[in-house]
């Protein structure tokens, strides 16, 4: 199936301008797929606009992930620091 992708570049959220093949990514990546240009564009304008300070970079691979209200609302009630590696980092500690 093919999408256009949308990613977090290092300081904003960009769409690809051609459609490639959409790919597995783990649940906090900030890659995504939209099945049109249009739908791509209006995320990534909604992702600047109100997502970006959601967006961490993790210690231990460098990739940037989702932090997600909810997510944050869940170590915040249980007094814990927010994750500061990714999701697939994570797991593998486990
Ligand atoms: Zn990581």
């Amino acid at each position: 199936m093919l999408g256009y992708k949308i990613y977090f570049n290092g300081s904003k959220f960009v769409a690809d301008n051609t459609a490639t093949e959409v790919q597995t990514v783990p649940c906090d990546s900030t890659v995504s797929w939209m099945a049109n240009k249009i739908y791509a564009d209006n995320a990534v304008e909604k992702h600047n606009a109100n997502d970006i300070k959601d967006v961490k970079k993790c210690k231990e691979c460098g990739e940037n992930f989702w932090q997600t209200d909810d997510e944050r609302q869940w170590f915040t009630d249980r007094n814990m620091k927010a994750p500061c590696r990714c999701y697939s980092c994570r797991k593998k500690k486990h």
